[in-house]
């Protein structure tokens, strides 16, 4: 923070997604409070240079370099510096204008400008779940080392985390993740082989980027929150428990040792867990819509249908077994997803590309940084390999 003033100094990578436009929002209604350093973008460069006209950064990276041009044009009477590809994300991570990293890239793509910011010292408000997914080890311990605070941006996460401020010295039993279910709660195989990528996007209680909706319909989204919790809040594979919550107004909760359990509630809106981010520790005042108890409402649990959606057991071996394990999965799901959006590859052959990529990879027990990078690859290469294009 800069001292006399008080302000965050906020960089936002992956600000033209859902959660990097929400953060934006949130900044807007508080800029006694924040201020936008570094606005980062792959493809949507009028998007970007929209958000830089309105927030003045002062520095801007365009990932496709045949956009870089447009942009610096765009921009050339302001003060914003552009910067352009995949090396300037971790080159600007590195750099000391600002004091938070919202890390709202998706998918493996995050993990390195994540990594940077953990080196040099930034607090990291994580939405970008794949980054802990693939090596969450190596992400706490750099955090640990550097003395840096992973506050997490997504719902889960962040309602647990909010559950167990000023609980630092007492012992979790375990964790209960939410999950809606996605659009596709209570279906069965026969009506999932012929679901399409339109009728997957829709989900019920979130507007989301494309990847996490796909994620979220096939339940590999509450797989890999089931590893980004073991990470986050350093717990055993056996204390990390998903129940299907279908109205979305629990977040999830605690189960501490005496019995007691806390749940963090609120309306579906990821404004909320994203601002708490930023403010943490600190709660903002805020005009998002409440939860209104005079209107009829029930909520409901039940079972996860691990049978049908087979990616909650093969994430669950993952989280199990460790290793280059996620890693795998990961990369492997990120293809399925991409070729599954192009309509190259069916909804239940999402789940079988994952298996067999997880069986065919050879297993590292402790990979090196480098060897998450090189397991990535791999899977990726193996798992585009299974689909014909
Ligand atoms: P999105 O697709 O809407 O946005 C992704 C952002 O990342 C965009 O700004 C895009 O330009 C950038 N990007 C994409 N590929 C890139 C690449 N290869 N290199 C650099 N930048 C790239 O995604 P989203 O829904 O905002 O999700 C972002 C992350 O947050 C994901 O990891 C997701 O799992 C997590 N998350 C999202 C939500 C949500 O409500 N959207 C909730 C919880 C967690
Ligand atoms: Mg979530």
């Amino acid at each position: 923070m800069t001292g006399a003033t008080n302000i965050k100094r906020i960089a936002i990578f992956g600000s033209t997604g859902s959660i990097g436009t929400q953060a934006l929002q949130v900044i807007a209604a508080n800029l006694d409070k924040f201020s936008v350093e570094i606005l980062t973008a792959q493809n949507n460069d009028e998007l970007l240079v929209q958000q830089a006209l309105q927030f003045k950064p002062n520095i801007v990276v365009i990932g496709d370099e045949r956009k870089y041009q447009k942009v610096k044009e765009a921009l050339a009477s302001t003060e914003t510096k552009v910067f352009v590809g995949e090396q300037s994300l971790e080159e600007v991570a590195s750099m000391d204008c600002y004091d938070l990293m919202v890390a709202a890239i998706v998918g493996f793509a995050g993990l390195r400008p994540t990594l940077r910011a953990i080196e040099t010292k930034k607090i990291v408000a994580l939405a970008n779940k794949e980054t802990l997914v693939v090596a969450g080890d190596i992400i706490m311990a750099k955090a640990v080392e550097h003395r840096v605070p992973i506050i997490p941006v997504d719902s889960e996460h962040s309602a647990i985390f909010q559950c167990l401020v000023g609980e630092a010295r007492n012992r979790i039993e375990k964790i209960v993740l939410t999950a809606s279910g996605g659009p596709f709660l209570g279906k069965k195989p026969n009506f999932l082989v012929n679901v399409k990528r339109d009728h997957a996007l829709q989900h019920p209680n979130w507007a989301m980027g494309a990847k996490i909706t796909i994620d979220s319909a096939t339940l590999m989204n509450k797989g890999l929150e089931m590893i980004e919790a073991k990470w986050l809040f350093n717990l055993q594979p056996e204390q990390v428990q998903v129940v299907i919550h279908p109205q979305s107004i629990i977040h999830s909760m605690v189960v501490f040792e005496d019995g007691s359990m806390k749940a963090q509630m609120g309306l579906p809106d990821m404004k909320l867990p994203i601002q708490y981010a930023l403010s943490y520790p600190q709660r903002i005042a805020s005009k998002f819509p409440r939860y209104d108890f005079k209107k009829p409402n029930t909520l409901t649990f039940e079972e996860p249908d691990v049978k049908t959606f087979r990616n909650l057991t093969l994430a669950t071996n993952a989280l199990y077994k460790g290793g280059n394990l996620p890693c795998v999965l990961n990369a492997a799901n990120e293809i399925a997803v991409f070729a599954f959006l192009r309509n190259r590859l069916g909804f239940m052959d999402m789940t079988d590309l994952v298996e067999r990529t997880m069986d065919k990879m050879p297993f590292i027990e402790k990979p090196t940084v480098e060897e998450y990078f090189e397991s990535d690859g791999e899977a990726r290469t193996f798992a585009a390999s299974l689909i014909h294009m």
